[in-house]
């Protein structure tokens, strides 16, 4: 199954995306977490998503199509692949379908920005292994430690409140549109974000059967 999960930065597709890989037993495709390591590997594509990631803004659609299209084409996607954060814009859609790519569902997940500008500016994640973590409503036992391998954790230059606040200005403005596109397919499911994480994975897992 091709799955991709749709929603504002902060919506929790990540979260869902780790959830239903273990359901499905297909590998979950984060294009943030590629860049982030294409960055901290200092490689010519981390050279050139750095900047845009920092500011909140997209990184241009043909340096994501291309990790994209790499990354799909590996082994372990032969069975399907969950999309978190890809496609974001509508090129980025039309890549997809020129690449012949099937997309069996569409998952969005809503939830409203002020809701979202809380969860992400109280976000901390561990420098070492990626670990997350928020400061009230999931803080690490000891302060700025992970709980898992006692690496740092920091808050990520674009949890910052004016990044955030541009990320959800280009999410509106560039990835929203996306539900439409997907819509007219007739593959979009709308789940609405809830406070608890169990519960927004009851909605998830029943999309997918719907
Ligand atoms: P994420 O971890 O999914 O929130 O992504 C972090 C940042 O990576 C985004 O704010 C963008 O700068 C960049 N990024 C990730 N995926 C894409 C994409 N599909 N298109 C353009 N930029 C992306």
């Amino acid at each position: 199954m091709n799955l991709i999960l749709l929603g504002a930065p902060g919506a929790g597709k990540g979260t869902q995306a780790e959830i239903i890989c273990a359901h499905l037993h297909i590998p979950a495709i984060s294009t943030g977490n590629m860049l982030r390591e294409a960055i901290s590997n200092g490689t010519e594509t981390g050279l050139k998503a750095k900047s845009f990631m920092d500011s909140g803004k997209l990184v241009p659609d043909e340096v994501v199509i291309e990790i994209l299209k790499d990354r799909i084409s590996k082994d372990d996607c032969k069975n399907g692949f969950i999309l978190d954060g890809f496609p974001r814009t509508v090129p980025q859609a039309e890549a997809l379908d020129t690449m012949g790519v099937r997309i069996d569902k569409v998952i969005d997940i809503e939830v409203a920005d002020e809701k979202i500008m809380q969860r992400l500016s109280g976000r901390r994640v561990c420098e070492k292994c990626g670990a997350s973590y928020h400061v009230d409503y999931k803080p690490s036992a000891k302060e700025d430690a992970c709980d898992k391998c006692d690496g740092r954790t920091v808050q990520r230059k674009d949890d910052h409140p004016d990044t955030i606040r541009e990320r959800l200005r280009v999410y509106h403005e560039q990835t929203e549109p996306l539900k439409g596109y997907y819509e007219k397919t007739g593959k979009l499911v709308i789940v609405e974000g809830q406070e608890e994480v169990k519960d927004t994975t009851a909605l998830t897992l029943k999309a997918l059967e719907a």
